[in-house]
């Protein structure tokens, strides 16, 4: 018999919720991460008594009441709603599209009006949207299209918006209502106190051993567990034999600023071409501007968000889930079903954009069905 009954690779929220799931029936677990810190992604830094999101900006939201109810366990969440402004050359328009951008883009009052001049510009696009950029003109015209999304989004993706498919845009809510809220979510929130302590509770008594490398020392970490639930890039367990999957790497410039507002909102997005970041957090207002104890922040920390081509080696951010990555993932899939002992999970294991309750259900999912 093995020391242990899993083996979990990787603290993100994957083997964290699975690690939670197998202690809680009885099985003997450790979980190993290479980084210095758990949370995976998500993980929250305290710095001047601001949690920064050191990953990127991540805002909880779900329709999924099983995986609200089920985080209330580890984490009370604020009433964050999340709405970024739009900086075009110093224009500030509200996202996601809605009555205020209308108004704010073409003086209109009235929800016929911006149905009017919509339908106006879109008259140019003839026959189904063939690519993103037909696809957003259709959508909200072209002068939002020139403004607000060419811009952002050719910097985002580095490829031209005639280049891209078009379901990316049609993730962005377009509402003929004066609402500013991104998401169309029944819960949304940031936990208080941070991700990383909500994690934290999740691993309440869990042995954890950080700056450990599953694949430097595989045979070893392989003899001490029945089973291996691995959540690192399904590429890299295989040793990158059938070819490397690609990514969209991002790069962020951490500041403290000696001031207690920089930009008055958590989020803007720069959607000219010629700024080179696409966007800026202010990672206080995540928190309403307080600490943990409500006591306001005189100073505040800002990230600047750079997307970049990833290479080997780089911090692999978003899959990028084109034919030709989705057809080799599919390769190493089928290797890692021969791997009897060990089950690949999470958005690097299974080489999937997943938001953060997506992964929390799959890894309840897995954990029901391993632990039965
Ligand atoms: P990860 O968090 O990546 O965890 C994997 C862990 O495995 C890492 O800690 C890594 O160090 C470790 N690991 C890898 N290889 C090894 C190895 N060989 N040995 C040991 N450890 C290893 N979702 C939302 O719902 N809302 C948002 O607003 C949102 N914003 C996002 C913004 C950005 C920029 C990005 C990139 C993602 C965002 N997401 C958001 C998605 C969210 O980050 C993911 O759903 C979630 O973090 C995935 O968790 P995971 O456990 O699968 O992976
Ligand atoms: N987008 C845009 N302008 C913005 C915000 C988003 O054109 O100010 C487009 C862009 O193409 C982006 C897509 O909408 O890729 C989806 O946006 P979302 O915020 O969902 O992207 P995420 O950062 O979550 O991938």
């Amino acid at each position: 018999m093995a020391e242990y009954d899993f083996l979990i690779v990787g603290s993100g929220l994957y083997g964290s919720v699975f690690a939670r799931e197998a202690a809680d029936s009885g099985k003997k677990v450790i979980v190993i991460d290479k980084r210095p810190n758990i949370a995976g992604n998500v993980y929250t830094a305290n710095i001047e008594g601001i949690h920064v999101h050191k990953y990127g900006a991540h805002i909880f939201h779900t329709n999924i009441t099983e995986v609200w109810n089920y985080l209330q366990r580890f984490a009370t969440f604020n009433r964050f709603t999340n709405s970024p402004v739009a900086n075009f050359k110093g224009e500030l328009y509200s996202l996601p599209f809605n009555m205020y951008t209308f108004n704010k883009m073409w003086g209109v009052i009235t929800p016929e009006e911006a149905h009017a001049k919509i339908k106006e510009q879109r008259k140019e696009i003839k026959g189904e949207p063939k690519n993103l950029e037909e696809q957003a003109i259709s959508l909200v015209g072209r002068d939002i299209f020139e403004k607000l999304i060419k811009g952002y989004t050719e910097k985002q993706w580095g490829r031209d918006c005639k280049d891209l498919p078009s379901f990316i845009i049609r993730r962005l809510p377009v509402r003929y209502t004066f609402d500013n809220n991104y998401f169309n979510a029944l819960y949304q929130g940031i936990p208080n106190g941070g991700y990383t302590k909500m994690v934290a509770n999740m691993l309440k008594g869990i042995e954890v051993r950080l700056n450990e490398d599953y694949l430097q020392n595989k045979e070893l970490w392989d003899s001490l567990a029945e089973k291996v639930i691995f959540t690192g890039p399904i590429d890299a367990y295989f040793n990158f034999r059938l070819g490397n999957l690609e990514y969209r790497s991002l790069r962020f410039e951490n500041e403290i600023l000696d001031k207690p507002n920089f930009q008055g909102n958590a989020a803007v997005n720069y959607t000219d071409s010629e700024t080179p970041w696409t966007r800026i957090i202010e990672h206080k207002w995540f928190q309403f501007g307080v600490d943990d104890n409500g006591i306001d922040i005189p100073k505040t920390v800002i990230s600047k968000e750079y997307s970049l081509e990833w290479k080997p080696g780089d911090e692999p951010y978003y899959p990028v889930n084109d034919e030709k990555n989705n057809s080799l993932y599919l390769n190493y899939k089928e290797l890692a079903e021969k791997e009897e002992k060990v089950i690949f999970g999470g958005r690097l294991g299974e080489y999937r954009y997943y938001d953060m309750d997506v992964v929390i259900a799959a890894a309840l999912a897995k954990a029901k069905e391993q632990l039965n």
